[in-house]
């Protein structure tokens, strides 16, 4: 058993969000960030589009909020929307400062590309690789910083909270004193306490069988304040990009929304130009809509796809401004995007909902902080806009900082801390099977719970998963602790959840689509609290 690690702050994940807030309260005191793989690997690195903020004069801000709350289909949080967008521009600039560069034309402007459900030009982006611009610069800033000491390869187990601490406790209620860390190079468990504990965990779409995100979005932040009784909210809304590259078999890669942006064309099989039938906006139509539409054109016609055409437009700038894309499909599929179609699915892509927080990342329990993907903010309502989330991790993991950077922290210097129990049985057999589990939560997940829904489906969803639940938990009681049984664990839980909330959401709204329920209800203009 390692001693205990001891910070002013502890952040988990290192992606935008952790690594912004880190560089921020780094000022202010020591800080912890664990990374459960290399500090690089985050769904960050991986964003190809861009961040959207309004940063020419013939845009203004209020056509961004309006953008984002037509998107958000009834349910964004207008404060919180008001209160991130008002404030993007200085965000971009801080990134700026950090080090990010940004695609410049000619001219020296920034280039703005403009992607579905914008009304302007006014996504910045670092050619077709923005996410990990931002990450290589963060990172870097974030390893050169004195203050701050990073952990790679540890991984967050539970959060320790006063169930934990009981005994050395006068009258200590709700309250957050950091949280149990696997170092997966020892398999060594330690706590790791701190004043203020963020979650910056990123999302869960391993939960589905197609998913455009890496293998670190297991849903860890969130199944571990849920279990220590944190408010969740709104877990039901999770955004399909229409896009991912159908390559069976292989890592999904996503065809960014960028490529209809510049004039791609979404066409089936047949040929034909698909999407004006389902939205009069066609193939930029707000991606629920695409998503469904690709969804519907799929199936009516029996094709495992549809293409994304670019054939029409200037070769020679399609490989320019999507060079990344275009030697991904070079080397996987032998595709060269400008001369032949390419053939995408949708897979899931973003959470909207997550850990229920005010708009400076305060959860529902004291000394624990939300931010970034894993968070609940109230931005996205019931869609997400694309390219809001990156500058969503930037606008409140400022605004959780400077609330934490304010507050005097409690002293709870006598609390004594118990050390992890490590014993268990390790019985490779049942592993075996356990294993398995993963695979059928991801099948059910996407078969059941997917683009399209319907009471029937969604109730079968929750009788499997609640029989997997149980053996996933049986399991984890008696066995030595391991980072894959712990995001089997975590996908469980996050199954349970969507499943939970979309069934207590009678309606389609946003990213929610009842085939039983095909149109929204004023009754559920609410969040769906867990
Ligand atoms: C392919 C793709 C393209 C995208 N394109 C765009 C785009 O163009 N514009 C846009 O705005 N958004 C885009 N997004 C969404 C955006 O990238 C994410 O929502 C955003 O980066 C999330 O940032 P984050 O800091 O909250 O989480 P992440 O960047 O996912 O970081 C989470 C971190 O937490 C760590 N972690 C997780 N669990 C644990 C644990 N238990 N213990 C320790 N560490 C843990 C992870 O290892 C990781 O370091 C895209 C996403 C994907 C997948």
């Amino acid at each position: 058993m390692s001693s205990i690690q001891k910070s002013d702050y502890l952040v988990i994940g290192s992606g935008v969000a952790g690594l912004s807030y880190a560089l921020k309260v780094a000022e202010h005191g020591k800080v912890n960030l664990i990374s459960k793989r290399s500090a690089s690997e985050s769904n960050t690195s991986y964003a190809q589009g861009g961040i959207a903020a309004v940063t020419k004069d013939t845009d203004n801000t209020r056509k961004h909020i309006d953008d984002t709350i037509i998107a958000g289909a009834g349910l964004c949080h207008v404060d919180a929307v008001e209160f991130a967008l008002n404030e993007a521009k200085e965000r971009i600039d801080e990134l700026i400062q950090w080090g990010v560069h940004f695609t410049k034309k000619d001219d020296g402007a920034y280039d703005l590309a403009k992607e579905g459900g914008h009304s302007e030009h006014r996504i910045l982006h670092a050619a077709d690789m923005t996410g990990a611009e931002i990450q290589r610069a963060l990172l870097e800033s974030a390893r050169a910083n004195p203050n701050i000491t990073i952990f790679e390869n540890h991984l967050a187990i539970d959060l320790i909270t006063e169930h934990h601490v009981l005994g050395n406790l006068q009258s200590a209620f709700n309250i957050c004193f950091g949280a149990y860390v696997l170092n997966e190079s020892d398999q060594c468990v330690t706590p790791f306490q701190s004043n203020y504990t963020i979650i910056a965990t990123g999302g869960a779409s391993k939960v589905f069988l197609h998913s455009t995100n890496p293998e670190i979005a297991t849903g860890d932040g969130v199944s571990m304040a849920y279990r220590a009784g944190v408010r969740i909210a709104n877990m039901e809304f999770v955004q399909f990009h229409p896009t991912s590259l159908y390559n069976p078999g292989k890592r999904s890669f996503l065809i960014s929304e960028a490529l209809r942006g510049f004039g791609g064309k979404l066409i089936n099989g047949g040929n034909e130009h698909f999407m004006p039938k389902y939205d009069k906006r066609a193939d930029l139509a707000p991606r629920d809509i695409v998503a469904r539409g690709i969804d519907a054109e799929m199936k009516k016609r029996r094709e495992d796809c549809v293409y994304l055409d670019m054939r029409h437009l200037d070769g020679k700038e399609v490989m320019s401004r999507f060079p990344n894309i275009f030697k991904h499909c070079k080397e996987s599929l032998n595709i060269d995007i400008s001369k032949d179609p390419i053939p995408v699915v949708p897979a899931a892509h973003y959470f909207c909902g997550g850990i229920m927080t005010s708009l400076t990342g305060q959860t529902s329990m004291q000394n624990l902080f939300a931010i970034g993907e894993a968070a609940h903010t109230g931005l996205h309502g019931a869609n997400r806009l694309a390219s809001n989330s990156l500058i969503e991790g930037l606008a409140f993991s400022h605004h959780a900082a400077m609330k934490v950077i304010n507050k005097r922290p409690r002293n709870f210097g006598s609390v004594i801390i118990p050390e992890w129990d490590e014993s268990g049985i390790i019985d490779e057999k049942e592993w075996v099977l356990t294993r398995h589990n993963q695979k059928e939560i991801q099948n059910i997940m996407w078969n059941y719970v997917g683009i399209v829904r319907s009471k029937k489906h969604l109730k079968r969803a929750r009788r499997r998963i609640h029989v997997i639940h149980q053996e996933i938990e049986g399991y984890y009681k008696k066995s030595k602790i391991s980072g894959e049984l712990v995001e089997l664990r975590n996908l469980a839980t996050i199954a349970f959840l969507i499943i939970t909330s979309a069934l207590r959401r009678n309606e389609s709204r946003g990213l929610h689509f009842m085939t039983d329920f095909p149109d929204k209800s004023e009754k559920y203009l609410k969040d769906t609290i867990i």
